[in-house]
């Protein structure tokens, strides 16, 4: 990275977004401002899995063991890069049980899945889960959120009829679409396929194979090729973003499996009565919480859009005769649900103005005597260099309809 370009590790400590601690390698502390922008983030997936469909689950962290020998993930995921304990309770007779604390949620989801028989007429069955993960990286290779051991993915499982896969993956793929670009990022498609450590047969492949690149044609999307990449359970369509500093990032992903409704023995009753297995699509618009959130920190240099700033407004008055009239425009902007901070400190306006542009603060007012007698506030906007003056509420309502567009540009 280039010298005058900050690490998000620099920006997390700046802003007091996160830290990480010898105390829990590979496993970030969240801070208050943090937290903020975490629960932003979670809030705009729920909306939009909500709107197309999908029910929140969730599971537990640690199960055991033999869950994952089962979905084959002990086997080839490799119990090396998973949490296990042993553990021996009255109720295993005191012997000692393998538990492992989950690196994916899939398993688990079929827990729920199987917890009563269901029916085609439940089909698509879009289950969501924002699960914590474990995964046992090596210490060489945890790098602050890029590469964690404990994450947090927006996940959803989808059980489908096999006739509607086509139309289920092609919703998914719009979805990350319209996510990403809301974004502003520039973003790619890779087809990966069929590794060489793989469960299930090779007719089993070819059907998924095909079946991803029929939903790719039909949404029109060009996609590039990762061969070989594929998850060991089934072939997958990797969406592949570029930052603002050129580098390039695998997030999305969205997942064809044949693989653990077998293992699973999953069947649903179709429309005569039968029992029929259903496929299961794995996906993630995220991926990791942590890791998009770094690459966003370092995308957007911690300038973040107005919908994620932990701070969106600073007011700071000139003086101290100016502080009751400071404290009225806070209250209104706190009450129209504006995240807003009060500088009141001794130290020089220029000082406080400066303190609020190095943390990056969408928008500063500032209020002095002629505002006070205007009956308005001086606004200094991130990123510019014109001061303009506005009334309270024109301003709360232009901002207002930023926040809820999630507008990656400020007003
Ligand atoms: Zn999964």
């Amino acid at each position: 990275m280039s010298n005058n370009l900050k690490d998000h590790r620099q920006i997390g400590q700046e802003q007091e977004i996160f830290f990480t601690n010898d105390i829990a390698p590979g496993a970030p502390f969240w801070l208050p401002r943090g937290m903020i922008i975490f629960k932003e983030l979670e809030k705009y997936i729920r909306e939009l899995t909500e709107k197309a469909g999908y029910q929140e689950t969730s599971t537990p962290i640690m199960v055991k063991s033999e869950l994952f020998k089962q979905s084959g993930h002990w086997e080839k995921f490799g119990e090396h890069n998973m949490y296990n304990l042993q553990l021996s309770d009255e109720e295993n007779d005191n012997q000692a049980v393998s538990y492992s604390l989950k690196p994916m949620n899939c398993p688990e989801s079929t827990v729920i899945y199987r917890f009563r028989p269901r029916s085609y007429k439940e089909l698509p069955l879009r289950l969501a889960e924002i699960g914590r993960l474990h995964r046992r990286e090596k210490s060489g290779e945890v790098n602050g959120l890029l590469r964690v051991r404990q994450l947090t993915m927006d996940d959803a499982h989808i059980y489908v009829a096999e006739e509607q896969i086509f139309e289920e993956i092609g919703n998914i793929l719009y979805m990350m679409m319209t996510f990403y670009e809301n974004f502003g990022f520039e973003y790619e498609f890779r087809l990966a396929t069929r590794p060489e450590k793989r469960a299930g047969t090779d007719q089993m492949w070819d059907k998924a194979e095909n079946a991803l690149k029929e939903a790719l044609i039909r949404k029109g999307i060009q996609a590039g090729d990762k061969l070989g990449d594929g998850a060991f359970y089934g072939p997958k369509i990797d969406l592949h973003i570029k930052d603002s500093q050129g580098r390039e990032w695998q997030l999305a992903t969205v997942q064809l499996d044949f693989h653990q409704p077998e293992a699973f023995k999953l069947e649903y009753i179709d429309g005569d009565g039968q029992k029929q297995q259903p496929v299961m699509i794995h996906r993630a618009i995220f991926g990791s919480f942590e890791r998009f959130l770094g690459i966003l920190m370092e995308h957007f240099q911690g300038a973040f859009p107005l919908w994620l700033s932990p701070v969106q407004t600073m007011v700071i008055p000139i003086t101290d005769k100016n502080i009751d009239y400071a404290n009225q425009v806070f209250n209104q902007l706190k009450e129209a649900n504006i995240r807003v901070e009060l500088d009141d400190r001794s130290e020089t306006m220029q000082a406080r103005v400066r303190d609020a542009e190095l943390q990056k603060v969408p928008y500063i007012i500032v209020v002095g005597e002629k505002e006070e007698k205007d009956h308005n506030i001086s606004i200094r906007t991130r990123g510019q260099k014109e001061i303009r003056q506005d009334e309270t509420e024109s301003f709360v309502e232009q901002i207002r309809k930023n926040i809820e567009k999630r507008s990656t540009k400020l007003v």
